[in-house]
Formats: C-alpha cells, sequence, structure tokens
C-alpha cells in the first residue's frame, strides 16, 4: 500500500490521510455500522491513532453506542471513521472513503449473526458471530 494513503468523504469538505499499514480489517455487520452508513455492511481497517491525521475539513462527532463514536462530514453525511471512547490507541477508517480503496481488503467479517438476509459476499474469509476473538 502507497503510504500516506488518503482519503476523504464524498464533497470534498472533509479529507484524511493514514500514515501506516493496517493492523486489520474486516467487514461489520452490526445494525450501528449499517445505521449510521445507510449500507449493508461495513469496511473498516484498523490503523494506530497517531496514525491518522484529518488533512482538510473539520469532522462532526457522533457517539453511535457507549463503545465509541463516528467521524462524519457534516456536509454530505459520508462517515469516515470509527474510534473507541474515551481514550482510543487505534482508530477504524471506512475503506470505502479511501482514494484507492482496492489497497486493502477485509480479513475476516464480524457481527455476522446481525447480518442482513439477503445479503452476502462471495469470500471464505472467518465469519463470527460478534465481535473477533483478541488477538
Ligand atoms: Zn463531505
Ligand atoms: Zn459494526
Amino acid at each position: 500500500m502507497k503510504l500516506p494513503a488518503l482519503g476523504g468523504c464524498h464533497c470534498g469538505a472533509l479529507r484524511y490521510e493514514i500514515g501506516a499499514e493496517p493492523l486489520d480489517s474486516g467487514y461489520c455487520h452490526c445494525a450501528d455500522c449499517r445505521r449510521t452508513t445507510g449500507a449493508p455492511v461495513l469496511a473498516w481497517a484498523t490503523v494506530p491513532i497517531d496514525a491518522f491525521k484529518v488533512t482538510k475539513g473539520k469532522p462532526t462527532v457522533y457517539r453511535s453506542s457507549s463503545a465509541g463514536e463516528r467521524l462524519f462530514c457534516g456536509n454530505c453525511g459520508a462517515q469516515i471513521l470509527f474510534r473507541e471512547t474515551p481514550d482510543p490507541s487505534y482508530v477504524d477508517i471506512n475503506i470505502a472513503t479511501l482514494d484507492v480503496p482496492n489497497a486493502i481488503a477485509p480479513d475476516y467479517h464480524i457481527y455476522f449473526a446481525d447480518k442482513i438476509s439477503w445479503f452476502d459476499t462471495k469470500d471464505t474469509l472467518p465469519r463470527y458471530a460478534a465481535r473477533e476473538p483478541d488477538v
């Protein structure tokens, strides 16, 4: 992957970069990810928080649950990131908002028990009913 990897929202008001290879990545099928993106599934990649930098604009912060909050563009609504609260060491960037999303492929599925019945992917990646096992 070419670093820094650049990304941003749909309207261009919000731009960011990541300066490190992702530690892992996956698909999340949980209802929080679905409802905050409006998509059947969210593909994310984890990077150390120090490797993430907003380079343009100011994200709107939305607390989606007691576990964490989401950053999105207040103009176009695109969600770019999930971070745990209150003191995260890592952030999960939304892969689809990268300029070159092909650069990072998901490694597994989480919250597969919550998957929409008509949605499926053709991969053979591990499928976890809830969170991935701790590594
Ligand atoms: Zn935007
Ligand atoms: Zn989720």
